[in-house]
């Protein structure tokens, strides 16, 4: 049962509505949506779109997408671009912001005091878009009208929109105004919980992030932050959980990309000390440090290690990590050659040695060990061990191995030290805000299983989206028997199910492969995909392709995924040698995080029991969970143009990534539909007063009427008709008194 209160309501502030030619229905600020057509998307719009368009000069003044009439791609685009000239990054779009990127620092945009003017507003809404009405609106959230609803901010958009950026203004705005220490006037501004909180992110950016063709600052994880509050809304602390590293990167970057930042910090702005400690002479090179000549604003040695401090990462514990990251570095140096006898093992190359002598010493285990354990494999037959030796190509996958292994759980190490730090205790918080900044849709000329991971977890966040508001809100109104017709939109459920179906999909054929661990692993899951999936219409091939590939329909696009390699990568396998080799290590850091690896999780083969999409999958499935469980808010960043270039607005570039987030429809729902529903009981406890005669202002007058939903719309009424100064509307067509839950 829905009134709509549009104009009066909080959600939209009251603000007028611009582009507003559909006159007819507004009564004193209320508007009923049968009194406020919206254009049939499927007439032909463009008699109004010209006039909507030549109203250009007015065009940057619409604050939200939804007061665009018609909404159309064309005028949402046309609108996004006046505002992004004239200055204006963010746009309301019904539930949604639109972030648009300014790839260039604007003043005081951010500044502490503008965060106060948000936070201290009656009616934030009432203020410009901006993130920080997002952020206050959950804030304000949390503690709930009722009860209590912890609340998500979930951040999308495609790499070097924004997401991060967008991510930590958050973090900072909440350890502004949530500020605990503020309360005791700490001066300690180190022990202060906001401050390594915010702490966390420099650390986790250093190791996580790194400068690609996309992005100088490219995310290479995914994230969800829960920042915990206590009963007075202070924060208290956070937790961090992070998803499907991009460990291949210290292996192999791509041509005119970089390693994680932490490699370039640590050789800009070491000391001369230091570097020989990590035995990194000035002018040495490393493979694996292409583009080290290009500097971004990241390559930050010194703020990183300053966090590092504050988190409470001593000075000892920070020379084994640097000590760990630069023997990955030598290892990237070390080279193989055949040897001339096939029974023995490759050769390692003349000038490798010293490299190899170095790494084996950074990691502080025995160099000869190092050395047999990346050039002979451990055959266990029974209980007997034969020994084989490794070819060119098996040692080169041995080194890459043992570099990418190290590093990703050197970074869980990390990310568990920072929890550890950070975390409240369960009796200290009551509540939390999480903020998820998970990398955008990926699609390159060709894709790997990372890209498959990325892009499914950007299909399950679509699908949350869709589920939670698109869907919802549609049923809802149908439900409620309101005059509605269905805005049609994307279900991705089917490309889901293609990739994550429990019966036959491309995860549950690629993890039996990985399984079978057979030699031709790669044919044998091309040639049972093309059977098994040759009815799903989500799924195609290029028979003639020489690559061989199969290409899946996302919601935001058709993307080629490379079969080569993939069964490989989902097994993601770690010779048992290298394991326990690293467990004898003397570097008590490494020796730790390999020591509390689960070696138990691992067959005699090297082989994880679980497999990547398995382990991928699960820990979606439990985002997903905490998701469902609480109020999300969806910001959506555009990239405004491919090149990063400053205050430049490429209409091509937005409009598919409008397109793939489904912009327009989002805004056609919001538009349509109601901007606030408060529950009648709610609604009477509120403005009750407002009906002098209304007798239902307390909270024993709810719990008496609360089964008379008759009794309880007459009392809706009644504080309706002051609100509408007694005038003559007929409320009784969007009154429905058949249902219990109602709402106002
Ligand atoms: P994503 O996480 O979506 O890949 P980032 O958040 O790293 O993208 O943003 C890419 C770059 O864009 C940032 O490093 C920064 O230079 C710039 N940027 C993003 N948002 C803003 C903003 N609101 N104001 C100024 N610059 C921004
Ligand atoms: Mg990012």
């Amino acid at each position: 049962m829905v009134v709509t209160v549009k104009s009066m309501s909080s959600a939209d502030g009251g603000r007028v509505r611009p582009g507003f030619r559909h006159g007819g229905g507004t009564v004193k600020g209320f508007v009923h949506k049968d009194q406020f057509p919206r254009p049939n998307l499927n007439d032909s719009l463009e008699g109004e779109i010209q006039a909507f368009l030549t109203d250009e000069d007015q065009l940057h003044t619409y604050d939200d997408l939804t007061k665009v009439n018609p909404v159309t791609p064309t005028t949402v685009l046309k609108c996004l671009q006046a505002r992004y000239n004239a200055r204006v990054f963010y746009t309301h779009a019904g539930c949604t912001l639109v972030a648009l990127n300014p790839f260039q620092p604007i003043p005081d945009l951010y500044s502490v005091d503008v965060m106060k003017e948000y936070h201290c507003a009656p009616q934030p809404q009432e203020l410009k878009p901006h993130i920080f009405i997002v952020a206050e609106e959950a804030y304000r959230n949390v503690q709930g009208q009722l009860e209590p609803v912890n609340q998500s901010l979930v951040v999308s958009g495609e790499s070097g929109a924004g997401k991060t950026w967008t991510s930590r203004c958050l973090m900072k705005y909440y350890a502004t105004v949530a500020a605990s220490s503020s309360v005791v006037k700490s001066q300690d501004i180190v022990g202060r919980i906001e401050r390594r909180v915010l702490d966390s992110n420099p650390i986790m950016e250093a190791f996580g992030n790194a400068c690609t063709l996309r992005n100088n600052n490219s995310s290479r994880f995914g994230k969800y932050i829960q920042l915990q509050l206590d009963r007075s809304q202070l924060l208290v602390g956070a937790s961090v959980q992070t998803y499907l590293l991009e460990k291949t990167r210290v292996a192999c970057q791509p041509a005119n990309e970089r390693n994680f930042h932490i490699y370039y910090q640590m050789i800009k702005g070491a000391t001369d000390e230091q570097r020989k400690d990590w035995k990194m002479p000035c002018g040495q090179h490393f493979v694996w440090l292409p583009n080290a000549e290009k500097t971004v604003e990241e390559d930050c040695f010194h703020e990183t290690v300053e966090a590092m401090v504050h988190l409470g990462i001593n000075a000892e514990r920070q020379r084994e990590i640097f000590r760990i990251l630069a023997g990955i570095l030598q290892l990237g140096n070390v080279n193989f050659s055949p040897s001339t006898d096939e029974s023995q093992p490759c050769n390692l190359e003349e000038q490798s040695k010293d490299f190899l002598q170095r790494a084996a010493e950074l990691f502080s285990i025995p160099t000869e060990e190092l050395q047999l354990a990346l050039r002979v494999r451990t055959l266990k037959a029974g209980k007997q061990s034969v020994l084989k030796p490794c070819s060119q190509t098996e040692c080169s996958m041995r080194r890459d191995c043992l570099a990418k292994v190290i590093y990703a759980q050197l970074f869980e190490w990390l990310v568990a030290f920072i929890n550890n730090s950070i975390c409240a205790d369960k009796s200290m918080w009551c509540n939390f805000i999480g903020i998820l900044d998970v990398y955008g849709f990926e699609c390159f000329q060709l894709n790997n299983l990372e890209q498959l991971c990325i892009n499914y977890a950007n299909e399950k966040l679509q699908q949350h989206f869709v589920a939670h508001y698109l869907r919802a809100q549609q049923e809802e109104y149908v439900s409620e028997g309101l005059q509605w017709s269905f805005v049609k939109y994307q279900d991705n459920q089917s490309c889901l199910d293609l990739i994550e179906g429990s019966t036959v999909s491309v995860f549950s054929l690629l993890n039996e492969e990985s399984r079978l661990n057979r030699a031709s692993d790669c044919k044998m899951f091309r040639v049972r995909l093309e059977k098994e999936l040759c009815d799903n219409v989500n799924i195609s091939w290029d028979k003639f392709s020489k690559v061989p590939h199969f290409t899946v329909a996302h919601y935001a696009g058709k993307v080629n995924y490379q079969i080569q390699g993939m069964v490989e990568k989902n097994k993601d396998p770690v010779p048992p040698e290298l394991n326990s080799l690293l467990q004898k290590s003397d570097n008590s850091l490494l020796h730790q995080i390999f020591t509390d690896k689960e070696t138990d999780n691992m067959t005699s083969k090297g082989l994880s029991k679980v497999t990547v999409v398995s382990k991928f999958k699960n820990s979606l499935e439990s985002l997903m969970k905490i998701l469902h469980t609480t109020t999300p808010h969806y910001t959506r960043c555009i990239k405004p143009n491919h090149d990063c270039k400053p205050l430049t607005f490429k209409k091509e570039e937005v409009i598919m990534q409008l397109e793939a987030c489904g912009i327009v429809e989002t805004i056609h729902i919001s538009a349509a539909g109601f901007p606030i529903r408060i529950p009648f009981t709610s609604f009477l406890q509120r403005y009750g007063l407002i009906a002098k005669y209304s007798n239902f202002q307390s909270e024993s007058d709810c719990a008496n009427l609360e089964s008379d939903n008759q009794g309880l719309q007459q009392e809706v009424e009644k504080v309706l008709r002051v609100v509408l100064q007694n005038q003559d509307v007929d409320l009784s067509h969007c009154l429905d008194s058949d249902k219990h839950n109602s709402w106002v």
